[in-house]
């Protein structure tokens, strides 16, 4: 049996990216790796839905377990993917994907070459500013930093195989099921070749 595909997802905060992935998964069938956070829950977030929600300490105690397959300092908070339930679905042929921010994603690139890298963001940064006024979660303290981290963002664009804008729900998640369909074919054709370079097929 064939091993599941690790897909990365990652776009700057107020991308849209949760919603895309969301409403993808209506459809999609699709396993998706729950992370750890020691950010301090939002309203309507539930422990072990959203995220797991860890004290920065308890943090820190999983990562001296060796107990993450990525972790990253994402302005001022950890997040990390636990590594026990990704190696088990990949093992069991299942797709995964994490929705990460890019410091996790390189990490993710480097242990898992051929896992796919999709990023998505608004159409500039004047619109992820509106979205992230808009979406009232934050302070504007809070939404200035994430503006900040947004535009280093950007500049790992060329690391990832795909770009999504998401200026339409709709169409960015049509477009996220065409990237997918589009690298599950690749890798279909390269096993098939790979079977017929060894006189197997
Ligand atoms: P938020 O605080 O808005 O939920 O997430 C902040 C950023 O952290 C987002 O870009 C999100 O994709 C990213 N993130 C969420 N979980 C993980 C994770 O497990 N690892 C890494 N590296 N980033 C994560």
């Amino acid at each position: 049996m064939n091993k599941g595909m690790l897909i990365v997802l990652s776009g700057p905060s107020g991308s849209g990216k949760g919603t895309v992935l969301k409403k993808f998964l209506e459809e999609n069938d699709f396993k998706v790796s729950i992370s750890a956070t020691s950010r301090e829950p939002r309203e309507n977030e539930i422990d072990g839905v959203n995220y797991f929600f860890k004290l920065r300490e308890e943090f820190e105690e999983m990562i001296e377990n060796d107990d993450f397959f990525e972790y990253a300092m994402f302005n001022g908070n950890y997040y990390g993917t636990p590594k026990e339930y990704v190696l088990k679905e990949l093992e069991k042929g299942n797709d995964v994907i994490l929705e990460i921010e890019v410091q996790g994603a390189m990490q993710v690139k480097s242990i898992v070459p051929d896992c796919v890298l999709i990023f998505m963001t608004t159409p500039n940064i004047n619109i992820l500013k509106e979205r992230l006024i808009g979406r009232n979660t934050e302070s504007m303290e809070v939404i200035e930093q994430r503006l900040n981290t947004a535009l280093a963002e950007v500049d790992y664009i060329n690391c990832y195989d795909y770009l999504i804008i998401n200026d339409d729900v709709d169409i960015a998640v049509r477009d996220l099921k065409d990237a997918i369909k589009n690298a599950k074919a690749k890798v279909a054709k390269n096993n098939n070749f790979i079977k017929y370079f060894k006189g197997e097929i």
